[in-house]
């Protein structure tokens, strides 16, 4: 890590020479864009990022993913293509896929959902026939719009059984989720989570599905870089399907994955990717993936992801000492639930986002297993350090942190202390530069 001189403290960190460039580049053929995008590099640089689902990228992730790759029609997997010209192609899709076996342990990978979300519609075209039941935790409790939300292609063609967390401890319920599989008796059931803040016991959930026939699928989207360096336990060999998105823990650009150690489940996921939901594979982020994959097999890349952990678990301890209740007490992964009553009770998770952002400070609103209030209100507030740690914040700067984000909101937002939080912020986002 470079350490800013105190003469450029204050000012974020620049641009590496290859994004000077691009702004350069855009700029001289489309001004407006341009600065839009040096706007928001300066905003990256020059706020705290807490959001879970986030995180910084390498300097060669970042310009794979916006290179000449882009221009290649590709449909098809390696070796089988409905296009000429993709022998380059062919052996960086190979590449990715190798890497993403080594990374979780598996038989298969597909590279080529777009997103998360698609790896997930490919999953349910695979295995499933349209009207069949699955079960899931909603995402009121923590689970993820693509596992049966109403209006999600998932609530849309399926019928969904959700299954809770227990009311007291905030933690999976294992035995009631056992007796809800029991009673409606699913083709299968997803376990794995966009705000669940402890470790999830895959091998559990693998006995449940096997007393009711279900498919077991696990979505690792947010834990991904946990699980690849063993920081959280793997979802293999129970989990009948694994699907992830890369651009959260796991740190690469932004799409998703389809894991798995059956052959034939592998078979059809792949026909469901392509040409069952998606044309042509995003190549320019297939060689991106190559390279995050890469970096995260790294023995770097497991030291960075016990940091995030530690970082968690360190700005989660501050905050309990600044009276702030955590769902479940705390945290065993990369991300917190805070729930904002016992703190004060009339203070909001839309509150705290506004004045949090207006800190430098950027967090998501997020409701609190059985939050009186709405979804686009709510009492909590989901915290995550993936992207802190990947700027170099340890255990210390956690501690910080949590003064910072308890001046704002004990201050009820107050702008004289907002602003003067904004100022402390800029200057220290200054020692911390982007990844570089
Ligand atoms: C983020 C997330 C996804 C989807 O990711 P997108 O890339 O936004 O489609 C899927 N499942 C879970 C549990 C997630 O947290």
């Amino acid at each position: 890590m470079t350490i800013a001189s105190p003469a450029a403290l204050g000012t974020p960190a620049p641009l590496d020479a290859m994004s000077q460039d691009l702004v350069a580049l855009v700029g001289a053929q489309d001004p407006e864009v341009a600065q839009l995008m040096a706007q928001e590099a300066d905003r990256q640089a020059s706020t705290l990022e807490l959001i879970a689902s986030e995180n910084h990228v390498t300097p060669a992730v970042m310009h794979a993913a916006g290179s000449w790759l882009t221009n290649k029609y590709a449909e098809g997997y390696p070796g089988k293509r409905y296009y000429g010209g993709c022998q380059f192609h062919d052996r960086i899709e190979d590449i990715a896929r190798e890497r993403a076996k080594k990374l979780f342990r598996c038989g298969f990978a597909n590279v080529q959902p777009h997103c998360g979300a698609n790896a997930n519609i490919a999953v349910f075209m695979a295995l499933l026939e349209p009207g069949d039941t699955v079960l899931s935790l909603p995402i009121k409790s923590g689970g993820h719009l693509s596992h049966g939300l109403k209006p999600n292609f998932s609530g849309t063609f399926y019928r969904i059984a959700e299954y809770g967390l227990d009311p007291q401890s905030e933690l999976l319920d294992y035995d009631a989720i056992e007796r809800i599989a029991r009673e409606c008796r699913p083709k299968m059931i997803i376990c794995g989570y966009s705000a669940y803040p402890r470790i999830i016991d895959f091998a559990r959930f693998r006995a449940i599905a096997d007393g009711v026939g279900a498919f077991l699928m696990a979505d690792i989207a947010h834990i991904a870089g946990l699980v690849a360096t063993g920081v959280h336990p793997s979802p293999f060999p129970h989990a009948h399907v694994v699907t992830t998105t890369t651009h959260k823990t796991l740190r690469g650009p932004r799409g998703g994955l389809a894991l798995s150690d059956d052959a034939d489940i592998a078979a059809k996921i792949d026909r469901k990717v392509f040409p069952g939901s998606q044309g042509g594979p995003l190549m320019h982020i297939i060689a991106a993936k190559a390279i995050a994959f890469g970096e995260a097999l790294r023995p770097e890349f497991t030291a960075y992801s016990r940091q995030v952990v530690a970082n968690a678990k360190a700005l989660a301890a501050a905050l309990i000492a600044r009276n702030y209740r955590l769902c479940t007490g705390g945290t065993d992964n990369h991300l917190m639930l805070v729930d904002l009553r016992q703190r004060s009770a009339d203070l909001t998770g839309a509150d705290a986002e506004k004045w949090l952002e207006s800190a430098g400070i950027i967090v998501n609103k997020n409701g609190i297993p059985n939050d009186p209030r709405p979804p686009m209100v709510t009492s909590g507030l989901r915290l995550g350090t993936p992207a802190l740690t990947s700027r170099g914040l340890k255990e210390p700067e956690m501690a910080q942190v949590a003064g910072w984000l308890d001046r704002v909101m004990g201050s009820k937002g107050d702008a004289a202390e907002t602003a003067r939080v904004r100022d402390e912020i800029r200057a220290f986002c200054a020692h911390f530069p982007m990844p570089h």
